[in-house]
């Protein structure tokens, strides 16, 4: 059985501003690719469609994929080392029961 993390998903959240107010907010898109398909969302503020992306400003939700492979590594570690220290009690009540 797989654990849940191994389900990777991808779901960016871009940043917008309204021409027309001048209103910042940011969107969720289910996935990349429906984001860069998709029109930019209509500005929450005013109901103007005259939104832009705001390019520098994107976050990309679950799995690892911001991550380089060695902060992966070190998030691996941390695991297993959270793993290691759990206290013996624990562990014989776990049996036990
Ligand atoms: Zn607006």
């Amino acid at each position: 059985m797989l654990p849940l993390c191994a389900v990777i998903i991808s779901m960016p959240i871009y940043e917008y501003t309204c021409a027309a107010c001048g209103a910042t907010f940011s969107h969720l898109w289910r996935s990349i690719q429906t984001a860069s398909d998709a029109p930019a969302p209509a500005c929450p503020t005013c109901a103007s469609p005259q939104t832009q992306r705001v390019l520098s400003r994107v976050t990309v939700l679950g799995g690892m994929g911001g991550l380089t492979p060695g902060e992966q590594a070190a998030a691996g570690a941390q695991e297993a080392r959270l793993a290691s220290i759990t206290p013996k009690e624990q562990i014989d009540r776990l049996r036990g029961a």
